[in-house]
């Protein structure tokens, strides 16, 4: 329906459309104008519209609907009692309900106006304003229509600036996004073109490998053009056995789909070059010619360094060596001495002295001991050093170890007036498998460390057992003391060698500050840890715990009962006699008395040819050798080899015990290798001597007297004075030879400590 309406008063309207009529839904007369009723005067308010009237134009009009939706055409209406035909346009007032009729008599002449009974003033406004309206709807449907499409317009309008501004940041993405590749792209070939890699595309054809690509330095390499390599083989650069490994490389990185590397030597006229070349397949579809990814390094430079690396390396392992072995030969050098040192002091001691001589005697005994300490220290430590410390495993008794270390340590808990308390923690097993001599090496270096910076109170030496799995208990040992303790400082630097808690301590209480060191390492050999707890001048606790399998019985130390059956045969020797094969004349002259205490007698030989000859002459008559290893002629190892095969025709075999000072594994081996029986490490003290005498069953000639040594077995003039002297009893000059030795061992020690 349109929407304009016409807001006139009732008047106006009446005035300004005489003819109009109005009727509502139910198409009832509602109002009729001035000029129609004057011309159907029948008309009443009410009436039924189509009674009166005929609708000519537009035809089919029957209900108020149909006038609506006809609104807009020209109606035609034929009043059916008047001979005035009515045009006009039906206008729908909305607020109303009602439909109004604006219409005017359709007259052709003035003359049919007056027949009608009408003045012209009955037309004046009516048309004219029916032509305004139609004007006024055209224009507003115009309106209506200019605004819709300016509207839409200005939709399209916003969407196509919209679109502008998307499609003008898409092209300024996209420039970025090309600025930006063909930037990285640069990069790429810039790094590309100048590394100094080789590097490229290969592809794999059944009998060699073309080229697809490859960069600036390559091409350099190849002496072409970059745009020239693609399709050429690489075979026209490398010789067929590099061309097989390339190949074969390419298809291992094919069946692995990965990368692979290998090396190789190029040579140049004089000079070799190592490269090392990386493949890997590209990803796509190239067909049965798979195409691969090459970079190829120079490592010439690295190599060169790698070399002298392992050259430097080797000289280490040289130096180092070098170094074990000249701590191993110092030692023996100064073992030699010592064995005189200790061997006499020992013997000057079982002879009839004075109480101040005594003391004397009493006091060399003790510092000849603890050089011997410090130098089994060195040795010791140069053996871990060098890897060379092998632990011995056998059946021990914990018991035993215990033992050992409180009967040792005794003396020196007793002078000082403290209490040593040993303790033993539940489940701790009474035989356990280790190396017996390293486990109380370990406890005498902590208990003795505990007695020598205790002055008052007790030490006690704990052991538990932690953890037994599978047989293995892990015991932990704890030495606890109330001595002097060790700073917060020192304590850092406690186990590291030649460490020592404050020299002025050193000075007071001596030592070499290795035993921690050579605990530690021994621990550690065990699989076992070590730490300390300390508390400056309230006492310190020191503690190891290592594996041990749980033992079976008890330690045996018995040589094999193959060569007890040899010793066994002593029918026509004289019980008794001892060969010594020692060119060294103070050890001579120490075993020769040692063994005549002990009840045997000694023949001596300066080397090893003179053993053998002895041997050759009276071989029955010995029951037992006494070997040096080193010495000039015919060493300990060859004399020993020779009696062996001599006695392959006989039915006896002499055991030969070596006397050396060597103490490494190493000598204990070539020593049982070479066909020695057994072993004693000099300074060989009379106990020890007896000892091994006993287990070989050795017996003495208890009855025989003393025997002098044979002057013409000594060849120094020297020396036979210092025997008499000390046959004499007269020790003065005796003293002096030992002081020059402990001397001798001192400036030894020097060396070894300077070296280390
Ligand atoms: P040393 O032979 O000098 O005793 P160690 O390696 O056995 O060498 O000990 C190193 C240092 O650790 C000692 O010199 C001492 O300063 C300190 N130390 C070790 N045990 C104790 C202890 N029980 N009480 C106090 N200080 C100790």
């Amino acid at each position: 329906m349109s929407e304009f309406s016409i807001q006139l008063p009732a008047a106006a309207f009446a005035q300004a459309f005489p003819f109009h009529l109005a009727f509502d839904a139910q198409l009832r007369i509602v109002q009729i104008g001035a000029s129609l009723q004057r011309i159907c005067p029948e008309l009443r308010i009410g009436a039924a519209l189509l009674d009166y009237f005929q609708i000519s134009r537009p035809r089919g009009i029957f209900s108020f609907t149909d006038f609506c939706t006809q609104q807009n055409s020209l109606f035609i209406v034929a009043p059916r009692t008047s001979g005035l035909t009515l045009k006009g346009q039906m206008l729908p007032l909305i607020e109303s309900g009602l439909m109004v009729f604006l219409c005017s008599p359709w007259v052709t002449s003035l003359n049919q106006i007056s027949t009608a009974g009408l003045s012209l003033s009955d037309f004046a406004i009516h048309d004219s304003v029916t032509d305004l309206l139609t004007l006024l709807q055209a224009r507003q449907t115009a309106l209506d229509d200019a605004s819709r499409l300016a509207a839409l317009l200005s939709e399209q309008r916003a969407e196509l600036v919209a679109t502008n501004r998307q499609l003008a940041e898409k092209i300024a993405e996209t420039a970025r996004a090309e600025k930006a590749l063909s930037e990285s792209e640069a990069a790429l070939r810039g790094f590309y073109d100048s590394t100094p890699f080789l590097m490229g595309v290969l592809e794999l054809h059944d009998d060699d490998l073309l080229f697809i690509a490859v960069n600036e330095t390559g091409a350099r390499r190849f002496g072409r053009s970059q745009q020239e390599m693609p399709g050429l083989p690489l075979s026209n650069w490398i010789p067929p056995d590099d061309m097989n490994m390339w190949m074969s490389n390419c298809r291992k990185s094919l069946q692995k789909n990965g990368t692979v590397s290998f090396e190789y030597q190029r040579t140049f006229g004089e000079q070799t070059r190592w490269r090392v070349a990386t493949i890997g397949p590209i990803a796509g579809d190239f067909g049965n010619r798979p195409r691969f990814a090459y970079v190829v390094e120079d490592i010439t430079e690295r190599k060169r360094a790698e070399e002298l690396l392992a050259q430097d390396r080797d000289a280490a392992i040289e130096s180092s060596r070098l170094k074990s072995e000249f701590l191993a030969t110092v030692s023996h050098e100064i073992r030699t001495p010592m064995n005189g040192v200790i061997g006499m002091a020992e013997l000057l001691l079982d002879t009839p002295l004075s109480e101040e001589q005594r003391e004397f005697a009493l006091t060399i005994n003790d510092s000849a001991q603890s050089l011997l300490t410090i130098i089994n220290d060195i040795l010791d430590y140069s053996k871990i050093e060098a890897g060379k410390l092998i632990l011995s495993i056998t059946n021990i008794s914990l018991s035993d170890v215990i033992g050992g270390v409180s009967s040792i340590l005794r003396a020196r808990v007793r002078a000082k007036q403290l209490a040593l308390v040993m303790e033993i923690g539940a489940g701790v097993p009474s035989d356990i498998r280790g190396d017996l001599g390293r486990l109380r090496q370990i406890l005498l270096n902590l208990v003795g460390n505990a007695v020598k910076f205790t002055e008052r109170g007790q030490i006690t030496l704990r052991i538990d057992a932690e953890q037994e799995i599978d047989g293995f208990v892990t015991l932990r040992f704890t030495v606890t003391d109330t001595g002097i303790g060790i700073s917060e400082a020192a304590l850092q630097r406690l186990f590291k060698p030649f460490t020592q808690a404050d020299s002025s301590v050193t000075r007071k209480y001596g030592g070499s500050g290795l035993g921690l060191a050579i605990s530690r390492s021994l621990v550690e050999l065990m699989g076992g840890s070590i730490g300390c707890r300390s508390v400056e001048g309230q006492g310190s606790t020191f503690w190891f715990a290592a594996p041990f399998a749980i033992g079976t019985g008890p330690a045996l130390a018995q040589p094999p009962q193959e060569q007890h059956a040899h010793t066994k045969q002593p029918d026509q020797t004289i019980n008794g006699r001892i060969l010594l094969v020692e060119d060294h004349l103070i050890n001579q002259q120490i075993a020769v008395r040692q063994l005549a205490k002990l009840g045997y007698t000694t023949e001596i030989a300066s080397n090893g040819r003179e053993a053998i000859e002895m041997i050759r002459r009276a071989g029955s008559s010995f029951q037992l050798i006494l070997m040096d290893c080193h010495m000039p002629v015919m060493d300990g190892f060859a004399a020993t080899r020779t009696i062996r095969d001599l006695e392959r025709t006989q039915a006896r075999r002499l055991p030969i015990i070596a006397m050396t000072a060597s103490a490494l594994q190493s000598d204990r081996d070539a020593c049982l290798a070479s066909g020695m029986d057994d072993f004693l490490s000099k300074p060989v003290r009379q106990e020890e001597l007896r000892g091994m005498l006993a287990r070989w069953n050795i017996p003495a000639v208890s009855a025989l007297p003393q025997q002098p040594v044979p002057a013409d077995t000594l060849i120094d003039e020297r020396i036979l004075a210092e025997v008499r002297a000390f046959d004499s009893e007269t020790p003065g000059i005796f003293s002096e030879i030992v002081n020059s030795y402990i001397e001798d061992a001192n400036q030894h020690l020097r060396i070894i400590t300077a070296a280390l």
